[in-house]
């Protein structure tokens, strides 16, 4: 079958600007694009046609053997044509119309669509997170309805093709000299409509049902970390494949202990006696118990240090410390002879001299530099 001439084709004069080339081109691939016209094989060729023409003409290099050789001088087939750029001018037409006619994506049916991910927000305590656990959650699943047997349609009913895409799945919104592919409204993408939806499960085709879910909860795991289950989400549009289950760790307020990373911090409050005279103090850690040795004059705020007390990171696999942060209790609800003993005792400290209170003697002394 002979070929016709490409100017023949677009409708355009030997001399035709480039711009021309393009609005010719732009009108037919409106015209015949097998998205507007759905099973139509003349419209298919003509489309094809145009499509062939435009790629030479829009190439100047092309162009020029086209003019010069015709047919023979950019037909890849006939040897010595193309020249260089032979597969570039399919580059640039994926370039310039790729995006608006979606290129040769007209065959792909129905847009198959990846099910959403979904979340789980699980609250364990600082002992569940720091030792590790198996446990069981409760999470959606969709089953297919007994009903329609996922069909969505009513028994004795079947689905139809949906007449707003054609069965694409998809539209097109002319916006300007650009088009924007989406989802069909009508069919949500699917490319089928169901006159006669089942009762059982509304069309949708599945049931929402619960089911079991075990999880393991790593030793060491922190915080807002997240343990992906693969394929546990919202199963897919058209056969798309199910999304994933995320479950998200949140940790419980502990009454002793705060988790920063891998360390934990907790407070200690001590008698100004034992703070003065020194001594063992027994603390709790999340493996049992710990002590350690307050020296004599400790002060208010002192941080002790127990190492690998902490929790066994997640990643890292070392255990990280544990700060105990002393605070001095002043005694309260003190007896008349309680009372008695401590105004001999300060009676006695202040006969010392400044050397029983270092703090309070510098303090004094930047006081006078200020007033001097
Ligand atoms: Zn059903
Ligand atoms: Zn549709």
């Amino acid at each position: 079958m002979a070929k016709r001439d490409f100017y023949e084709i677009l409708g355009v004069g030997k001399n035709a600007s480039e711009d021309e080339i393009k609005k010719a081109y732009r009108k037919l691939a409106m015209k015949y694009h097998p998205d507007r016209n759905p099973d139509n094989k003349v419209a298919e060729d003509k489309f094809k046609e145009a499509k062939e023409a435009y790629e030479m003409l829009s190439d100047s290099q092309k162009r020029d053997a086209y003019d010069r050789y015709g047919h023979a001088g950019v037909d890849p087939n006939m040897g010595g044509g193309g020249g260089p750029g032979a597969g570039g001018f399919a580059d640039a037409f994926g370039d310039i119309f790729g995006d608006i006619f979606g290129g040769g994506r007209r065959n792909a049916g129905p847009q198959v669509y990846r099910g959403a991910d979904l979340r789980y927000n699980l609250e364990i305590t600082l002992e569940q997170a720091a030792n590790g656990f198996d446990t069981t959650i409760r999470v959606p699943s969709w089953d297919e309805c007994d009903t329609c047997h996922g069909s969505g349609a009513k028994p004795g009913t079947s689905p139809v093709t949906c007449t707003t895409c054609g069965g694409h799945g998809q539209v097109r919104m002319q916006q300007g000299l650009f088009s924007i592919q989406q989802a069909c409204p009508k069919c949500h993408g699917t490319g089928k409509m169901i006159p006669e939806p089942c009762t059982t499960c509304s069309g949708v085709g599945r049931i929402k049902r619960n089911k079991t879910l075990e999880v393991k909860i790593p030793a060491g795991i922190d915080d807002g970390m997240r343990i992906r289950s693969s394929g546990n989400g919202e199963p897919g549009v058209n056969g798309g494949p199910p999304g994933d289950l995320y479950v998200e760790i949140h940790i419980k307020q502990h009454p002793v202990f705060q988790r920063e990373g891998d360390d934990l911090h907790c407070e200690i409050p001590i008698s100004f006696v034992k703070a003065a005279l020194g001594g063992e103090i027994e603390v709790p850690t999340l493996s049992g118990k710990a002590s350690f040795t307050v020296p004599e004059g400790t002060q208010s705020g002192k941080t002790f240090r127990l190492r690998s007390k902490g929790v066994k990171g997640v990643r890292s696999g070392y255990a990280g410390d544990l700060f105990c942060h002393v605070v001095i209790e002043t005694p309260v609800k003190l007896t008349e002879k309680q009372k008695e003993l401590l105004r001999d005792f300060e009676k006695l400290t202040v006969e010392g001299g400044s050397k029983h209170s270092p703090q309070s003697k510098s303090w004094m002394d930047k006081v006078k530099k200020f007033f001097e």
